[in-house]
């Protein structure tokens, strides 16, 4: 069994929809299970649409209106004269959307996921209803019954065990009967049954998880890119696009900030050696990359991440001591209260350094919190580079006149963060 993941980008549009229909047609007849994300920027379009507290969030009318009219759209481009049924569906779903809205509950991230999963329930309805419409029969499938998580809502953590029991039972059994079947990627539900999700851009994570009880032979991941290339085409003009990489290699890049895939993605899929793909699909055809049991990338070329937005955070003792183990101890305590990710850090015997992607809950939860025991500093609009296989022409021409706030060095890999990210 193959298992495809299409992300927002490719089902976009009406036109994007019937790329992506070309694409699964060329597989069609081998087990397939294909994973859909929510339709271009709907997820963010969603997240508009979530009330803080008891107010109607901004631009309510005008936002419903756009996410109606979107879909309302493709599908009928897509369905043309019989776009009939699905547009009653459809008009189902927005009902359910703004019932979940007026009656919401004053947990925000609850709220959030039973409102923001409709983006995926309502792409999925539309790709699988037109994939049968073109005779590539297909069965949708509710994922929320399969991928089990506890109730962190908006991040939810996935129970292996219920994940793999119900894979077992309710959705491996569909392939004796379909030759292909469409789910959703991001959302899950919980074992008490409510509506979860697995954290922003997470439908990589969720064809992950299914490959791995499914025991699938290999994953695509079909993106607007050649595959997985050695920086963003964002920033830079001349990419190589990677032929092969070693499973840990990719996670690292991932860790460090490579936006190609969703980093939780690689791990199951390592642990039952099962290939990942990352191929385009505006040129299908095209070779891409692949993640896998290699022994070393090819080729090897020098590796970049750029991340923009980052704080440095300096946290000193207010008394007279080193940063030391106890000190840490609560530094640590408090990063792990507040669930925020440390992208480098650093310390020195009267000072320890952070650098984070700058946002909200730095300012109204952490630091504060922090404040208790330290004295805190900070610099803001700064750009963290990591490169892989560097060396010193290379690291000028990429640093050039900025100023350099840290650094580390290991053999392979550098990370420096400056000033003034461009
Ligand atoms: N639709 C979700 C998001 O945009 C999940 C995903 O695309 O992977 O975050
Ligand atoms: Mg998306």
């Amino acid at each position: 069994m193959k298992v495809f993941k299409f992300g927002g980008a490719s089902v976009n549009s009406a036109s994007a929809v019937k790329n992506m229909a070309h694409i699964v047609e060329q597989y069609y007849g081998e087990p397939l299970l294909v994973v859909v994300s929510a339709m271009g920027k709907t997820t963010n379009l969603l997240e508009k649409l979530v009330p803080q507290g008891d107010m109607q969030p901004p631009d309510f009318d005008e936002n419903f209106a756009k996410l109606t009219d979107y879909h309302t759209e493709i599908a009928q481009q897509l369905f043309e004269n019989q776009s009939e049924g699905i547009i009653a569906k459809l008009n189902l779903f927005f009902e359910q959307i703004h019932d979940r809205i007026c009656n919401a509950s004053f947990d925000y991230n609850y709220n959030y996921d039973q409102i923001v999963s409709f983006g995926e329930l309502m792409s999925t309805t539309i790709v699988s209803e037109y994939l049968n419409f073109k005779n590539l029969e297909n069965k949708w499938f509710d994922v929320r019954s399969v991928i089990k998580t506890d109730d962190r809502y908006r991040e939810g953590k996935i129970d292996w065990q219920l994940t793999q029991s119900a894979s077992d039972k309710l959705l491996k059994p569909l392939f004796n009967v379909h030759k292909m079947v469409v789910t959703q990627g991001f959302i899950a539900g919980s074992a008490m049954g409510a509506t979860t999700t697995l954290g922003r851009e997470g439908s990589d994570y969720s064809a992950s998880v299914l490959s791995y009880c499914l025991d699938a032979e290999a994953m695509t991941i079909w993106k607007d890119v050649p595959g997985f290339l050695n920086a963003d085409p964002k920033y830079f003009e001349k990419t190589v696009k990677i032929e092969h990489i070693p499973y840990n290699e990719a996670i690292e890049l991932t860790y460090f900030g490579a936006s190609v895939i969703h980093p939780k993605t690689l791990k199951p899929l390592q642990n039952k050696h099962i290939p990942l793909l990352v191929k385009s699909f505006i040129t299908p055809d095209e070779e891409g990359s692949t993640i896998g049991d290699f022994k070393t990338i090819k080729p090897r070329t020098p590796l970049y991440i750029f991340k923009n937005n980052q704080i440095l955070l300096s946290i000193l003792p207010k008394d007279f001591s080193f940063i030391a183990e106890d000190n840490l101890h609560a530094i640590f305590g408090t990063f792990a209260q507040t669930g925020l990710k440390i992208n480098m850090m650093q310390n020195s015997a009267l000072s320890f350094s952070v650098c984070l992607d700058n946002n909200d809950m730095i300012f109204e939860k952490l630091i504060p919190l922090l404040k208790k025991s330290f004295k805190v500093r900070y610099n803001t609009g700064l750009q963290l580079i990591t490169i892989r296989y560097y060396n010193d022409d290379i690291i000028r021409s990429i640093v050039g006149q900025r100023n350099i706030l840290l650094e580390q060095r290991s053999r392979s890999t550098v990370q420096i963060l400056v000033e003034n990210a461009q």
